[in-house]
């Protein structure tokens, strides 16, 4: 027995395994994971009272093992310790190091670096053996995660990353065999000298010099007041063809009346064509009149994702002002099937956008007919769904 939530107890088979249903041939008992013999702290008090009464002897290190207390923790001497409340799981050697990555690895068929290797059945199956009959001896927690998310809130306040973070730091300072403790001491406290430096400026300032904020050529990143996001290198000078200007026309028009006033003619033709974008990571949606065809309606504005692919970004001079644009292919009408996987036939319109409008980058997969779509954000809300 080795868990410190239930009773749970193991075979053995060269290793300790918790299995709940037994493998075959084996003679274990059958666990449901949603009701397992749980023991809490007074069960714990109850074992350690009858443990402790006894003398050192055969007896005793029978019933401890058959307990699953050896003796008396002095963590019980702070009043609030609670068994195993206090000893919580934690997810990060649970799930996201050592075997659980190893496991998925195996699954996604990525765990070896020879693909002869990784496309072999049975390897498949001898992984799953271990995962779903027999979880080894740290893996079981996973039952209990639930329990320990119940007791002591989200995982990611109680993980050991940062406390791995901090011995990761401290492992290369000791240089000294003979005497780590005290050069561990000192390397930590001149570690901290140089942090509390930033406190004495001119001296900081000597020793680490401001790195002045880097000034970026127009042509290599551009961007201006009125925007948060930022045009990337590689860009060039660009002439619009007269379809391309009349397509700004119509972008402009839709906010601006006096844009539809102005000739074809008196726009400017010529822009800067930028590849990459820099978004400013905010949540601005594409908001759309979805009455806009009937002009009697008052206007409803719902919230709805639209699909489109960039053919370039660019800097355009309109009164007087730069603004920022794209050049984006719309996607033909999107369905969702059953599954909640969006997917297209075929192009819609191109059309310039202001850049504001750009939410987030998904991605497309051509299969067949149909261009799927993969959009994180709907791929959460779906999971969140179920
Ligand atoms: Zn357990």
């Amino acid at each position: 027995m080795a868990c410190r939530y239930c009773d749970l107890r193991g075979i053995y088979n060269n290793h300790v395994y918790f299995p709940i249903t037994p493998p075959s041939g084996k003679m274990s008992e059958t666990y449901n994971p949603s009701e397992l013999p749980k023991k809490n702290h007074k069960d714990y008090k109850m074992r350690i009272e009858q443990i402790v009464a006894m003398q050192p002897s055969r007896t005793r290190d029978a019933l401890a093992s058959d307990l699953g207390v050896t003796g008396r923790s002095v963590l019980l001497e702070i009043e609030s310790t609670r068994f195993p409340t206090c000893c919580l799981v934690d997810i990060m050697h649970l799930f996201y190091e050592n075997i659980t990555p190893y496991m998925l690895r195996h699954w996604m068929e990525s765990f070896f670096k020879d693909s002869i290797l990784n496309n072999q059945p049975f390897l498949l199956l001898s992984v799953f053996g271990i995962s779903t009959r027999l979880l080894n001896s740290g893996q079981y927690y996973i039952l209990h995660v639930a329990d320990s998310i119940q007791d002591t809130g989200p995982c990611w306040s109680t993980w050991q990353f940062p406390m791995e973070h901090t011995c990761g730091m401290l492992q290369p300072l000791p240089k000294s065999r003979l005497h780590p403790y005290k050069n561990l001491t000192n390397n930590v406290y001149l570690l901290e000298l140089f942090n509390n430096l930033c406190y004495y400026r001119k001296i900081y300032e000597q020793i680490f010099p401001p790195i002045s904020c880097k000034d970026y050529k127009e042509h290599l990143v551009y961007t201006n007041e009125d925007y948060e996001e930022e045009f990337q290198l590689p860009s060039k000078k660009y002439t619009l063809t007269l379809q391309e200007v009349k397509k700004i026309k119509d972008h402009l028009s839709a906010t601006d009346n006096s844009a539809s006033e102005i000739q074809l003619n008196d726009f400017e033709i010529n822009g800067i064509k930028f590849g990459r974008l820099l978004t400013s990571g905010g949540w601005t949606r594409l908001e759309v009149d979805k009455w806009a065809h009937i002009p009697s309606a008052t206007p409803e504005f719902i919230i709805k994702t639209f699909y489109a692919q960039v053919n370039y970004f660019l800097v355009y001079k309109y009164m007087d002002q730069k603004i920022m644009l794209a050049n984006v292919k719309w996607t033909n009408e999107v369905n969702e099937d059953a599954l909640g996987t969006t997917s297209f036939v075929g192009d819609g319109s191109t059309q310039f956008i202001d850049i504001t409008a750009i939410n987030r980058c998904v991605g497309f997969m051509k299969l067949g007919r149909k261009t799927y779509i993969i959009d994180e954000e709907c791929m959460e809300e779906w999971t969140n769904k179920n």
